[in-house]
């Protein structure tokens, strides 16, 4: 097998998805022919169909949130698996607050773990938390995206922690970073420095605040994506006004179904 790295972009809008972007938060990181995939956004089993990938090729998926632009995906993704035929166990890696939930969602679309033909293992992620498997290591970041719904959520009664959580995928010593969603730029140098290729989101900060986080950051390629709707219409500016403030390497936007080799 060769170790060769690939990304795909299944998914780039955020939580509005648009006619150029139809498909939220979903991306592929490719070692050899083994497929990891990071966030399940909705339109992502589409995006397998269209590209003709093997229901066998996929060996875990990471979620790094519970909100819908990241997961609305599954259960149409666990059907088409189911319908195809998938043998290969399948491990779903997702904060633990989300283990529940995600079970029920499933067990409510009739895709009850005792009738898929393969082992679905949902597994928890916590701080820190490595996976490894083939040769390929994801270590789960925590961000601080979801902080500023805590205190509705406590209103509303509700005590979830609010876990959220980058992936860094590692394999034949090159690392590939997916920030998922953040706070601020503020969080994005200490995920991204030193890493081959970062995919970093761009809903939650200007371009200008990304670039100036990224001064002087060792990182030669940085794919933005989950690009906030209203960026959308200027988006050919994205480059320079990412670099104009301060990035030094090269700025890419990501588009649905993008591909990029590490
Ligand atoms: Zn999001």
């Amino acid at each position: 097998m060769s170790d060769s790295i690939r990304v795909t972009i299944f998914g780039s809008a955020a939580g509005f998805p648009t006619a150029a972007r139809p498909n939220t938060t979903a991306v592929g990181v490719w070692v050899g022919e083994a497929l990891y995939l990071l966030d399940a956004g909705e339109g992502v089993a589409g995006q397998f169909a269209r590209r003709g990938i093997s229901p066998e090729a996929l060996r875990a998926i990471f979620i790094s949130h519970m909100h819908a632009d990241h997961t609305g995906g599954l259960p149409v993704l666990m059907q088409w698996l189911q319908l195809n035929k998938r043998k290969r166990p399948l491990d779903v890696c997702l904060p633990s607050e989300g283990m529940a939930g995600l079970q029920s969602v499933l067990s409510m679309h009739y895709l009850l773990p005792e009738w898929l033909e393969f082992d679905l293992e949902l597994m928890a992620v916590e701080e820190g938390s490595g996976y490894e498997a083939e040769g390929v290591s994801v270590e789960a970041i925590p961000s601080r995206h979801l902080e500023g719904f805590l205190e509705r959520l406590r209103e509303a009664g509700d005590s979830r922690p609010g876990e959220c959580f980058s992936y860094a995928v590692k394999a034949g010593g090159k690392r590939v970073m997916f920030t998922s969603d953040l706070a601020h730029a503020g969080e994005v140098p200490e995920r991204v420095g030193g890493a081959d290729l970062a995919i970093v989101e761009l809903a939650h900060f200007e371009p200008e605040e990304l670039g100036e986080a990224l001064a002087g950051v060792s990182l030669p390629r940085l794919v933005v994506t989950h690009l906030i709707h209203t960026l959308e219409p200027t988006e050919d500016e994205i480059p320079a006004r990412i670099k104009g403030a301060g990035y030094g390497g090269e700025v890419l936007v990501a588009h649905d179904g993008d591909e990029f080799s590490v």
